[in-house]
């Protein structure tokens, strides 16, 4: 770890302070308790504040949205020099751009990276020279079938330069001899990570993981962003069973310096989730871990089937976000990834148009109360053991059952009981009973709360 640079400054150390002076509550009564729209006007607000930012998996794009993360969430920047073994891979050099343009022959700028980072092939090298439009095309990426939108493209591993363009516009570029400028640096540097660690009861950790490395793009990239921002804040201030560790990380190259760098740490991970793409207007959908039943890929099952919107549930391929590292043979975490439309489905995925317009405050705070709602199923899924299992224990005469006033539930709220009594033999889950009784998660841990209460149930420790 001796390569660690640690950026933190006492404006953020005082925020730090500012949210442990929250009372405490439970993760999981936040759910119910966070209000939806407002939480996503914060996200979407933050999404602007990133959305101008040229981002890429290294350089001062990044470390910028870092910084600006860290007027939320009190993140430690780690930084890896350029040249750094990661199992198989390496830190690759640095990439910082200043400037880029095409000027015609009037020297007129006619492609601008000041109007969109877009228009730069991420990770160009630099180049100044003239050319005639014939050798410049070779240069220059389009999407044909979407004549008006501009591509994101990138060229991380191998030396390339190039520029983004509509195709309409490529089409009205005259013949003639053009000036080329990227005013880019590749060279020895370090790759940036954000990481925010929040201890809990339990060492067991829960990780949540977000690639932060794409320029000007919403949906894939800043709202699994500014979602982890938010949710890491928001869980500062609860009081909570597990550990939670967030990462901010450029895509792939990230995760696999992370897991390289914390093996023993990554053992420690009992669940996961990689955000990415959480703020369009589709349904919600989820990718399983490798291992396909693990506790996080049910607790999200259970969140999303009672939520009463569609959604789509995957099984795990090796093919997708940084699940693809932390399900790595080797590690096989219990990471699954969560989404509302799947990336590359959406024809606006990697184009111009994943801008602000494309992802609503309504999707990111209805996908943020999802994914604390599902935080709250792990910390509340328990085992417990019923003190009165020879027969069913009389309700009645503890006043649980019907002569509760005030519960117009009463009837679910019983049923509830006596699943969770009838199933609770130190063996099943509350999301065991959930899934075998058909009854909401959050209906079953009140219900062993009244029964723990009345000394009917006992946690198993
Ligand atoms: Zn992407």
């Amino acid at each position: 770890m001796s390569a660690t640079k640690t950026t933190r400054t006492s404006a953020e150390r005082e925020a730090q302070a500012e949210l442990t002076k929250t009372p405490p509550t439970s993760v999981f009564d936040l759910g119910p308790g966070t209000d939806s729209a407002e939480i996503g006007t914060q996200i979407y607000e933050l999404i602007a504040e990133l959305y101008p930012i040229c981002r890429s998996i290294t350089g001062n794009g990044f470390r910028k949205t870092m910084s600006l993360l860290q007027k939320q969430i009190p993140l430690t920047v780690h930084e890896v020099p350029t040249g750094t073994q990661v199992f198989d891979w390496t830190v690759p050099r640095e990439w910082n751009i200043r400037d880029a343009y095409v000027k015609n022959s009037r020297g007129e700028r006619v492609i601008d990276f000041q109007r969109s980072n877009l228009h730069v092939l991420n990770y160009s090298v630099p180049i100044s020279r003239k050319m005639p439009l014939a050798e410049l095309k070779e240069h220059l990426f389009t999407l044909p079938d979407r004549p008006d939108w501009v591509p994101y493209r990138t060229s991380y591993y191998k030396e390339n330069w190039g520029f983004c363009l509509s195709h309409n516009q490529l089409q009205k570029l005259p013949e003639g001899e053009y000036e080329v400028c990227i005013d880019s640096s590749l060279e020895n540097g370090s790759l940036s990570y954000g990481e925010y660690f929040l201890a809990g009861e339990s060492t067991d950790e829960i990780l949540i993981s977000c690639h932060s490395c794409h320029p000007s793009l919403c949906n894939d990239n800043l709202s699994g962003v500014s979602i982890a921002a938010l949710l890491a804040k928001s869980l500062a201030g609860a009081s909570r069973r597990y550990s939670y560790r967030f990462l901010f990380i450029p895509g792939t190259i990230g995760s696999i310096t992370w897991l390289s760098r914390n093996e023993e740490a990554a053992r420690r991970i009992r669940h996961g989730l990689v955000l990415a793409c959480l703020g369009d207007r589709g349904g919600m959908s989820y990718k399983r871990s490798r291992r396909g039943n693990a506790e996080i890929d049910r607790a999200v099952v259970q969140v999303l089937q009672h939520s009463g919107n569609a959604f789509a549930v995957r099984d795990f391929s090796p093919y997708g976000y940084d699940e693809r590292q932390y399900c790595s043979q080797a590690f096989d975490l219990a990471v699954g990834c969560i989404s509302r439309t799947h990336h590359g489905k959406f024809p606006e995925y990697h184009t111009s148009e994943d801008n602000l317009n494309f992802v609503s405050p309504a999707s990111l705070g209805d996908s943020f109360s999802k994914i604390l709602a599902v935080l709250g199923v792990l910390e509340e899924n328990r085992v417990y053991v019923n003190q009165s299992p020879k027969g069913e224990p009389q309700l009645g005469k503890r006043g649980l059952y019907r002569n509760i006033g005030g519960h117009v539930d009463a009837e679910a709220r019983e049923m509830a009981m006596l699943w969770v009594l009838n199933q609770s033999d130190g063996k099943h889950s509350l999301l065991d009973i959930a899934e075998r009784s058909g009854i909401v998660f959050d209906q079953l841990q009140r219900a062993a709360r009244d029964l723990e209460e009345h000394g009917l149930l006992k946690k198993q420790t």
